[in-house]
């Protein structure tokens, strides 16, 4: 069985024919947030509903990273390499100093807590960009079970100023959100209400505005089957999305031109490795990564 299907015949230069999707670890019970540490040379990610933040590296496997984790869940790293993190139990984005120490990015808006910021971006002026629906305070599973006080938004943190600003507000449950290489186009997906099986989960795209604000929303592209939970760029623009059935390459028309095929319902991925070439999946109880002829944007 081949790992990939093409749809365009681009697609077929993006992967190599003798790469495979390879496990590199399982046993964890739901994987999310992927990060690239090069100069670590670690991947990050959580296993959320253990409470803990986990760390893989190609010489020595799985150890941990954090634990309690605060249920983190979506992870980046700001301009100044610091990684920065969703926490649905703290109901808060935080930053990990180089001492180690945690700072609290933003834990609420005009005066209510936040609900469980589940995914995050770092735009180039240093603002950070997350979103924020209530999957981790719906259940007890990857969080505690809480009151909702806000609307499912996506923020913006001033990089200077740290004032929050709720940015999008016609989404249903942002999860996954990334910006375009020339960062004239935020994505953003929308996985829908936890217990609506029937939601749509689409990827939307806002145009940025003169303003840096995101305007005039779309629907860019549909995820089948599945949903995009969370999904990363490479250099050309394209996006690499999770899906039910592994990992669907869309370019930035809206086409989609290939499939990489996963055993497990996936989360999020993540560029990596020597040159950023390696894509890392984190999908249910694993996590995988396949060589591509790719380049991650960041
Ligand atoms: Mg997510």
């Amino acid at each position: 069985m081949s790992f990939f299907e093409v749809f365009d015949p681009v697609f077929g230069q993006f992967v190599l024919a003798n790469a495979p999707v390879k496990q590199l670890a399982t046993g964890f019970d739901w994987v999310e947030g992927p990060v690239w540490f090069g100069d670590a040379k670690c991947l990050l990610f959580s296993d959320i509903p253990n409470n803990r933040i986990l760390r893989w590296t190609p010489a020595v496997g799985i150890s941990t990273f954090r634990q309690p984790s605060n249920f983190a869940n979506g992870h980046t790293r700001d301009r100044l390499g610091r990684l920065v993190s969703c926490e649905h139990g703290s109901r808060s984005v935080t930053r990990t100093e180089y001492d180690g120490s945690i700072t609290v990015i933003a834990d609420e808006f005009a005066g209510k807590s936040l609900n469980s910021p589940n995914d995050v971006v770092v735009h180039s002026d240093g603002s950070i960009w997350f979103s924020d629906p209530h999957y981790g305070i719906m259940t007890n599973y990857e969080g505690f079970k809480s009151e909702q006080h806000l609307p499912c938004n996506v923020y913006r943190v001033d990089p200077a100023l740290g004032k929050i600003e709720a940015v999008i507000t016609d989404m249903v449950c942002p999860n996954g959100l990334a910006f375009s290489p020339d960062e004239m186009t935020l994505y953003v997906s929308d996985t829908g209400a936890i217990f609506d099986l029937e939601a749509t989960r689409e990827i939307r795209a806002y145009t940025i505005d003169s303003l840096g604000k995101p305007r005039a929303g779309r629907s860019f592209y549909t995820i089948d089957p599945g949903a995009c939970d969370g999904f990363r760029l490479d250099t050309d623009g394209n996006i690499w999305s999770s899906a039910a059935d592994g990992v669907h390459c869309i370019d930035p028309n809206g086409n989609l031109l290939g499939k990489i095929f996963v055993p497990e319902l996936v989360s999020n991925v993540c560029f990596g490795g020597r040159g950023k070439h390696q894509l890392f999946i984190t999908a249910t109880t694993s996590i995988y990564s396949v060589s591509l002829n790719r380049e991650g944007l960041n």
